[in-house]
């Protein structure tokens, strides 16, 4: 009942310990898990913030650059402007235009032409061969007759150029009348790819972006993608738009132009209604960051896994030896049970042979208390006779010669009364085939002892008389011819002796007086004063006596003396005496008999030679010594 208590008890506490200790492992393994993601995801937050404020920082400096570089192409073109308006002033028609552009005042590079209209938009004057007839649908010159001669420089939307089909941005501005009223415009014109090329030996990557646009809506000049163009239509840009909250900032293109995102910085010239934007591709820019990020997840991927593989299988390991430690709980709970609820004696001995364990039976057994039996020495017990084979079958088990062994001995309890067990002994090794300790187990076989003893006692013995029976005769019959085989200096005699004219007894007695007669010659028999070895009834009224050390001669005399000693003896049935007599064969056994039974022939030849010979007669087998008989 408590066994089967704490038994559990004990299930419970192993199973919290082991659902403990994997929740633990898990726990552990999701630490180390977010640990890792979170510096991981860190990291690449932190490397991506500060690539792109660098990249931002970059692109806002090269624009500062880019502005100053437009700035300077442009005032040093309006100062050519103002030149060519202030000579034309002065000399009017009669100036030469084409000397500013052979002369190299207004470098070739920049500026290909420039020319003067009237303020109809005539063309009064022009450095190219060919000029067109009239600019008055030209943008720039609407612009200029729209502000009613408002002098400042005009930027004006690239076109395509009528001759030479190449990009030119019409740099202008107005000139006055004596009376201050609009004459026209001084024209110059400049090719855009001198804005847009700016930048080409900076890498800004192969999806670099250089921008110039007019706060009008349409670019000057661009180069996105390596691909230069003029005069695009940029009024629904994301830089439109920026530009409109603030004069300059950066920010993230969505793609507007060409569907690739851009870091793009912009600013807003100050003297000119124009915006200047540089930009490099978000994917190029933060390419760096993207290898290190995939190479990174990579890694923290890996590691995850390995976290994950190492921490299954140590909730696996734990749950396999929590459940190995249930059963073997368990086990342990059940034999336990068994040992000390056994009905057969058991006990562990150490190597040293002194008892460890003991169960309740043994202590029953063997009139000890467990405690008086812990640490006793395991021979202590055994009778002093029964101790000898202990040493060779230890020696047996510990060399694995042998399983177990198996013996049947005497034990002394403790009260000093000897009980007879059977007990077996085995070594109990471990895993690794050390030897741990002897297990014994003792069974109390003392009154199975006595009834074997009994019982053969009993077949050995002739009921009636008491005497050893035949049996018992012919078994020490074989002894003394082996030993007479082996010494033969010893002289062994066998007598056969037979009751004369018995069944008259039985006749005129009863069968219970033949039996009673029997009793008696037995009892004058074994009473013989001289040392008989062993004397039986061998069956109905005969007898058989064996004299060890014995000549036959010797035992002729010695059965002469019987003979008359019956015959002599008073045999009393029912207050009536009775005379009995016997005649008694002789014989000598010989070594050189064939077998132990030739001498008992030979002497029941010779007791019936003697019956022939007319009873209460001894004979001495022939060959056996003296042939010689001896009448009554
Ligand atoms: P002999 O002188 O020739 O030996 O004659 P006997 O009458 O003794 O003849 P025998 O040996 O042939 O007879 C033995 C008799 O002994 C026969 C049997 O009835 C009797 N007898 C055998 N066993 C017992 C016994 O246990 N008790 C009694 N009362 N009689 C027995
Ligand atoms: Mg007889
Ligand atoms: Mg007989």
């Amino acid at each position: 009942m408590s066994l089967t208590a704490s038994l559990g008890r004990g299930l419970r506490g192993i199973n919290r310990l082991g659902l403990g200790l994997s929740a633990i492992v898990v726990a552990f393994g999701l630490v180390l898990l977010s640990v890792l993601w979170s510096v991981v995801l860190t990291e690449e937050r932190v490397e991506h913030n500060e690539i792109v404020t660098a990249a931002v920082k970059q692109h806002s400096n090269l624009a500062v650059a880019y502005e100053e570089h437009v700035v300077r192409t442009l005032s040093g073109l309006d100062s050519a402007l103002l030149i060519v308006r202030q000579e034309y002033r002065r000399l009017g028609r009669s100036m030469s235009v084409t000397r500013y552009i052979e002369e190299g005042i207004i470098d070739e590079r920049l500026s290909s032409s420039i020319s003067i209209t009237d303020e109809r938009g005539n063309v009064l004057l022009s450095s190219r061969p060919m000029p067109a007839a009239s600019y008055a649908e030209f943008e720039f010159f609407r612009v200029h007759q729209l502000r009613r001669g408002r002098d400042a420089l005009h930027v004006g939307v690239p076109v395509s150029g009528t001759l030479s089909e190449a990009w030119q941005i019409p740099l202008s501005r107005p000139w006055l009348k004596a009376d201050g009223s609009f004459g026209g415009v001084v024209v110059l014109s400049m090719d855009p790819g001198y804005f847009a090329r700016f930048y080409r030996k900076i890498d800004l990557g192969a999806q670099g972006l250089v921008l110039l646009a007019g706060l009008d809506g349409m670019s000057r000049a661009s180069r996105v993608d390596n691909v230069l163009s003029f005069g695009e239509d940029l009024g629904n840009s994301t830089l439109i738009r920026e530009q409109a909250r603030s004069e300059y900032g950066s920010f993230i293109s969505l793609g507007g132009i060409d569907g690739v995102q851009r870091f793009v910085s912009y600013r807003t010239l100050v003297d000119y209604p124009l915006v200047v934007a540089v930009g490099a591709s978000r994917a190029e820019v933060l390419a760096d960051v993207t290898r290190n990020r995939n190479r990174d997840y990579f890694v923290a991927a890996l590691i995850t896994m390995v976290i994950f593989v190492f921490t299954t299988a140590l909730v696996v390991a734990l749950q396999r030896q929590e459940r190995a430690a249930i059963s073997l709980a368990t086990s342990e709970a059940r034999f336990r049970a068994t040992f000390e609820q056994a009905a057969i004696g058991i006990c562990h001995s150490s190597l040293e042979q002194r008892y460890i364990a003991v169960n309740r039976t043994l202590c029953e057994m063997l009139g000890y208390t467990r405690q008086e039996l812990i640490g006793m020495p395991v021979w202590e017990i055994i009778h002093p006779d029964d101790r000898g084979d202990e040493p060779k079958f230890r020696d047996q088990l510990l060399s694995g010669e042998i399983e177990s062994h198996a013996a049947e001995k005497r034990y002394v309890r403790k009260d000093g009364r000897l009980i007879w067990v059977n007990r077996t002994v085995s070594l109990v090794r471990d895993y690794s085939g050390e030897p741990l300790y002897f297990l014994r187990v003792v069974e109390d076989v003392t009154e199975r002892k006595r009834l074997e003893q009994e019982l053969q006692a009993l077949a050995a013995t002739d009921a009636l008389t008491g005497l050893p029976n035949r049996r018992s005769f012919m078994a020490r019959l074989e002894e003394e011819y082996a030993r007479l085989r082996r010494f033969d200096t010893q002289q062994v005699a066998v007598l056969m002796l037979d009751l004369d004219y018995f069944k008259n007894i039985n006749d005129t007695y009863g069968h219970a007086g033949g039996d009673e007669v029997l009793r008696q010659v037995a009892t004058l028999i074994r009473e013989e004063p001289r040392r008989v070895d062993l004397c039986a009834r061998l069956g109905g009224e005969e007898f058989a006596i064996i004299l060890a050390g014995a000549s036959a001669e010797a035992a002729r005399e010695f059965a002469e003396r019987l003979r008359l000693k019956i015959a002599a003896a008073a045999i009393v049935f029912e207050g009536k005496a009775i005379a009995v007599t016997v005649s008694i064969g002789v014989a000598a056994m010989m070594p050189s008999d064939e077998s132990a039974d030739v001498s008992l022939l030979r002497a029941d030849a010779a007791l019936y030679k003697a019956k022939d010979g007319g009873r209460n007669l001894v004979l001495l087998a022939d060959g056996g010594g003296s042939a010689a008989g001896a009448a009554a």
